[in-house]
Parts: structure tokens; C-alpha cells; sequence
């Protein structure tokens, strides 16, 4: 069960290279406990590892890289208007978008192919086209390392914000291992369309009273047009968050930018577009060696072969620079940087 040296190229979708010196599977909090009851491995604190799709390796991980592989999905509690559903850590997120279209329920159709596991998802609060996930958890099954012994936390306990969640504090974030998570899925809810480009994608698709499963084929073939597939390119997505600045700060931009894109984001805040202030730097398509930002979309670093982890946050950080300099706005990172 437990390896060593094993090399995790192939279990992240930068497809850098990075060995763990130690790995294993397990399907149980029965099988987590025994294994972190193992000297070789118990301390420091596991990298649990999903989907490898929110991640830079920037070296290898000398401790035991755990992956939480049960995937079990059980409807636990019928309603009239909504079911709770449980799904093990280790689902592919995507898969189960599909099957909850496939079983009537409505909600997750925004969040289609967003890689990584249901394990995963809580951890940022993952989002997409105008939808967070936090709407639909109803509670987060943790396995509590000091504690040794599972947990169910609920929904507000969570901390739910733009990615972001409780399970990335640096006190929580070496504690907790999800095992589980709950989810109460609507038979019925209004879509969320107004996302930009999401009515535009439905009407070229010749769909004026769309269903959820419009929406999510809708969101399939944007994602597909719009983002560097992993599988061809390695990248982790957005590689910057949106940054959230006080209403001076979007003020002093939009004096001298009036088209930078700007949302709400609660009393006095404003959350800026990342993607626009990487490509007024003229950074889209920037390269350094095989490290470098997609010529698709600015928010996506990407490895055009055989850059290192080190290659690209390299890269990471002369885009901070760069933005930095040109506007004073910090670009924070999205994914794990290891
Ligand atoms: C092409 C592409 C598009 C993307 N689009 C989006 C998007 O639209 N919206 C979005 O929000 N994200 C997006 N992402 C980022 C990513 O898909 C999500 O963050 C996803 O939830 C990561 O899942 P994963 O299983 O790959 O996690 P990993 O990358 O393996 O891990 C991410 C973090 O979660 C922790 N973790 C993983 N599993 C567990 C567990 N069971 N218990 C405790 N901690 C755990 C890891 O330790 C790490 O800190 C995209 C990524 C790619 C490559």
C-alpha cells in the first residue's frame, strides 16, 4: 500500500515532474487511520492529493502524498424539493455534475468539466459561470489528523468564500482530510444565465427556453473553445485569482481604463477582471524556455513541454511583477504552489 519515490509527472495536469518520497491510496477513514498511525509517514502532515489540477510542484514532496480514492455516491435523504446526497472524496467532479443532470437535479449544470475530484471541490469553493459550489454543500466529512477520528462539518462552519474555504487557513489546512461531501441538490431551481457569454452560446445554439441540460452543454463547448486542455497542454486553469480591491482602488483604475472590467463584491469592494490586467501588460502568449502564459487566455500558465515547477513560477511571479508595477494591484495565486 504505501510506495516510496514515486514519481507524480503523471498525477498533475502541468505535468511537471516531482517525486514523493512517500505514496499511497486509501478508500476508508479506517484505512487513512491506520496508515497515519505508521511512524514512517505520520508526521509531517500528508499532501492529499485529488486530481493534481489546482497545483504547482515546484520540488519534490518529501513526505507521503495521499490520494483518497473511495468514490461511493448514495442518496441519504429524499425530500420533496431536494435530495441529500453523499459522494466519496475521490469522484470525479465532472462525472458527477453528469450524473446529477442524468438523475433530474438542478444546479451543478454551471459547474460542467471543471477537472479534479469532489474531495477537492470544497477546498476553494470551486466556481464557475456564475455559480459556487458552496450553494449546494450541505456539510463536509473531514477525517481530523489530531483528532484522529471523522467529522462532519457543517455548511456555515465551512467559511465558504471566493475560493476559498476554512480548509485553506494554514491552522486547518494539515488537519483535515475530506473524505466525504454532502449536497442538497434542488429537483427544480431557476438556471443562473447571466454569466457573459452564456445566453450568447444558448442562442447559437438555437435554445431560447433552455433546460439544465442546455445550460450544461452550453458550458461544455465554452469551456472546450476557451481553455488549454490539459491533456494537450499541461496549465491548472486560472492560475490567478480576481483580485477584490476597495472602491478607491477600482476608482483610480477605471478614471484611466473605463472598459476594465469591475463586479460587486459586497459593501466597498470591487472584484477586478485578473485576465484583462495580465493582457493590457502584453503578457498573453509571453514565454520563458517552455514555461509561460497561454496565447488563448492570459489567467492560464501554461507547460509547452518540458518546463520545471520552478520554470513556471518563475513565470508566476514576472506576471505579479509586471501587473504590480504597471497598476499597484497584487495578483494572488489560485492553485496550491508546492
Ligand atoms: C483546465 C482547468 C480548468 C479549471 N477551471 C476551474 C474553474 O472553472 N473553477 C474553479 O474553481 N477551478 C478550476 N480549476 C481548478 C481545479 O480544477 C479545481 O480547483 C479542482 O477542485 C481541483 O481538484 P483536484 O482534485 O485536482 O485537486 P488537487 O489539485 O489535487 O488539490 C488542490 C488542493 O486541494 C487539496 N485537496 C485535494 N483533495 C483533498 C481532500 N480529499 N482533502 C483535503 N484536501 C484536499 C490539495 O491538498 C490541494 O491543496 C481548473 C483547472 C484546470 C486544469
Amino acid at each position: 500500500m504505501l510506495r516510496e519515490h514515486v514519481s507524480l509527472k503523471s498525477m498533475n495536469t502541468f505535468g511537471v515532474e516531482a517525486e514523493a518520497r512517500w505514496y499511497a491510496e486509501v478508500a476508508s477513514p479506517a484505512e487513512l487511520s491506520s496508515l497515519l498511525a505508521d511512524d514512517r509517514v505520520a508526521d509531517p502532515a500528508p499532501l492529499v492529493l485529488g486530481g493534481g489540477s489546482n497545483l504547482l510542484l515546484t520540488r519534490d514532496v518529501d513526505r507521503l502524498v495521499l490520494r483518497y480514492v473511495d468514490d461511493h455516491l448514495r442518496v441519504i435523504a429524499p425530500g420533496r424539493d431536494s435530495h441529500l446526497i453523499e459522494v466519496g472524496a475521490g469522484m470525479n467532479w465532472h462525472a458527477f455534475v453528469a450524473w446529477s443532470l442524468a438523475n433530474g437535479y438542478v444546479g451543478l449544470e454551471n459547474l460542467a468539466l471543471i477537472p479534479g475530484t469532489v474531495g477537492a471541490a470544497p477546498i476553494q469553493n470551486i466556481g464557475a459561470y456564475g455559480v459556487e459550489i458552496e450553494r449546494f454543500v450541505n456539510a463536509v466529512e473531514v477525517f481530523d489528523r489530531e483528532r484522529r477520528c471523522t467529522t462532519l462539518f457543517k455548511h456555515d462552519f465551512c467559511d465558504f468564500a471566493y475560493r476559498w474555504s476554512r480548509f485553506k487557513r494554514d491552522e486547518d489546512r494539515d488537519r483535515y482530510i475530506v473524505v466525504n461531501v454532502r449536497f442538497r441538490l434542488p429537483r427544480r431551481g431557476e438556471l443562473q444565465l447571466d454569466y457573459p457569454g452564456l445566453r450568447d452560446e444558448l442562442a447559437a445554439m438555437g435554445i431560447d427556453t433552455p433546460g439544465a441540460r442546455d445550460v450544461f452543454d452550453a458550458v461544455c463547448r465554452l469551456r472546450r473553445r476557451k481553455l488549454p486542455d490539459p491533456a494537450l497542454i499541461g496549465n491548472a486553469g486560472s492560475f490567478f485569482k480576481n483580485p477584490i480591491v476597495s472602491g478607491d482602488v477600482a476608482r483610480a483604475l477605471l478614471a484611466n481604463h473605463p472598459a476594465a472590467p469591475n463586479f460587486d463584491a459586497g459593501p466597498g469592494r470591487r472584484k477586478l477582471g485578473a485576465a484583462w490586467l495580465i493582457d493590457q501588460c502584453g503578457l498573453k502568449g509571453y514565454r520563458d524556455g517552455d514555461a509561460g502564459v497561454s496565447a488563448q487566455h492570459a489567467l492560464v500558465l501554461v507547460n509547452h513541454g518540458r518546463a520545471s515547477g520552478a520554470d513556471l513560477w518563475r513565470v508566476a511571479r514576472h506576471v505579479q511583477a509586471t501587473v504590480r508595477a504597471r497598476f499597484g494591484i497584487d495578483l494572488e495565486p489560485e492553485p496550491v504552489v508546492i
